[in-house]
């Protein structure tokens, strides 16, 4: 079967990779001139299985309230009349419920769990590197209440398997030796040992290379994508800039922007750009780097290691699909790499970059089929894309194939939202 896959990032790419090794004619298309040059760029780094939470969660939107009023909160709120914006709050906060936290972190953790072993395998089969490291995540605590509140979340990885444990402030320097030249700043932390790190855009580009290389997968860059064609037997074609293109099945992995070409087809998209920052730092000491992830649960900035580069990344902003670099958002991550890690890395040489988290109002990616029997879906990853990408793209070509997927796709497609 001939697939069109709409989107280079790591969304498509790794769906590439797993539909043409099921012997798929591959063409992805996409208009930036390489992969990963959009959200897949620059993010903090974190493949985070363990990590996997939804953003909408008890007590958010009493806390965002609270964030409107502080410097380095980790939520901002451009004031806009956007309906989109306000739909996705609505739609957010209305996920805030204990009940919707269980469901919605049940089906992420399906997913994230599946993606874990599908990245192992992946890097097994193709002997891709991307400054990978699979040395865990250590989520820090500055407060007692923190250390308090993470016995729920320790609860739900009790129940999923996870493995982690809660280590005191003499503890974290065992994971993270760089945190002995801060003494006192943390009270605690939670360590999941088996989540890993790296460079996103440089793995989305090595896989890239083995899809073209080994898999025979076509690249098309540089093409903007205009418009989805349907006709009597389905979607028929894709009017871009460099004319018309056809397939017998098309996949949408198109981000932030994938609401925008499925609306005239009558496919309702509820994915919101929210906004984030990164600091790609260059390593000066390696003694005073973190050797992994860790997470600063107070600013909810994540900071990771790859060879000679530190990555911070953080902030959530609703604020549409601007692009801007503002100066006062750079402060916070640069605030917090410089308090956590003051003589690991060179943050006045640091590299500013900003994305846009395809988020949807429960956090879970949409995975599956759609009205058409030849349009799919894989999109809407929101804050963890990278950690989800090669298992939602696993499942994604067992559905294509009409096999019996590994996981249970149950509530992750569109079909969730129509009510
Ligand atoms: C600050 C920040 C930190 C993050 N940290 C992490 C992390 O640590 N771990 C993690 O797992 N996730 C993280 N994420 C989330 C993760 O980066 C995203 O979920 C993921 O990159 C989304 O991938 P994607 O392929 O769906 O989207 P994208 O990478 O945006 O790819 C979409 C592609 O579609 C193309 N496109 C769009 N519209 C058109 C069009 N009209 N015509 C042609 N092409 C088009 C774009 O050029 C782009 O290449 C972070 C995100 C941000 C912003």
């Amino acid at each position: 079967m001939k697939v069109l896959i709409l989107g280079s990032g790591v969304v498509g790419v790794t769906s590439a990779y797993y539909l043409a090794r099921q012997g798929h004619e591959v063409t992805v298309v996409d208009r930036q001139a390489a992969p990963a040059m959009e959200t897949s760029y620059g993010n903090a780094g974190q493949v985070s299985f363990g990590f996997s939470s939804p953003w909408a969660a008890p007590g958010i939107p009493q806390k965002a309230v609270k964030w409107m009023f502080q410097e380095h909160a980790p939520l901002k709120i451009q004031p806009r009349m956007d309906p989109t914006m306000a739909r996705f709050m609505a739609k957010m906060f209305g996920n805030c419920t204990a009940e919707r936290y269980a469901v919605n972190k049940e089906r992420m953790v399906r997913i994230a769990e599946h993606s874990r072993t599908c990245i192992d395998e992946l890097r097994a089969e193709t002997g891709i590197r991307y400054e990978d490291r699979q040395r865990g995540l250590l989520q820090l605590f500055r407060y007692d209440s923190q250390v308090e509140a993470v016995a729920k979340d320790m609860q739900v990885l009790e129940r999923c398997g996870v493995r982690h444990r809660l280590l005191g402030a003499d503890e974290i320097t065992t994971v993270e030796p760089a945190l002995s030249r801060v003494p006192g700043k943390f009270v605690g932390g939670l360590h999941l040992p088996d989540d890993q790190t790296g460079d996103c855009h440089l793995f989305t580009n090595r896989l890239a290379d083995y899809c073209r290389e080994q898999l025979g997968v076509e690249f098309r860059f540089g093409v903007d994508i205009q418009r989805i064609r349907r006709g009597n037997a389905g979607v028929e074609g894709v009017i871009t800039s460099a004319g018309e293109l056809t397939a017998d099945a098309y996949v949408v992995c198109l981000g932030s922007y994938s609401p925008f070409l499925v609306k005239d087809l009558g496919v309702r998209l509820p994915i919101y750009p929210v906004k984030g920052y990164s600091l790609t730092v260059p390593v000066v000491d390696d003694g005073g780097a973190p050797q992994s992830t860790v997470m600063d649960e107070t600013y909810k900035v994540a900071i990771s290691r790859f060879d000679d580069r530190i990555r911070v990344g953080g902030t959530a902003e609703l604020a549409g699909h601007d692009l801007s670099l503002p100066e006062k958002r750079r402060a916070t991550i640069d605030m917090v790499v410089r308090d956590v890690f003051p003589e690991g890395g060179d943050a006045d040489r640091a590299e500013f970059w900003s994305g846009l988290r395809p988020m949807t109002p429960d956090s879970t990616p949409i995975v599956g089929a759609t009205r058409y029997d030849n349009l799919w879906l894989n999109t809407g990853h929101g804050t963890l894309g990278w950690t989800m990408s090669c298992g939602s793209a696993q499942l994604l070509s067992d559905l294509m194939a009409s096999s019996e997927p590994r996981i249970d796709p149950q509530g992750l497609d569109v079909s969730r939202y129509v009510a």
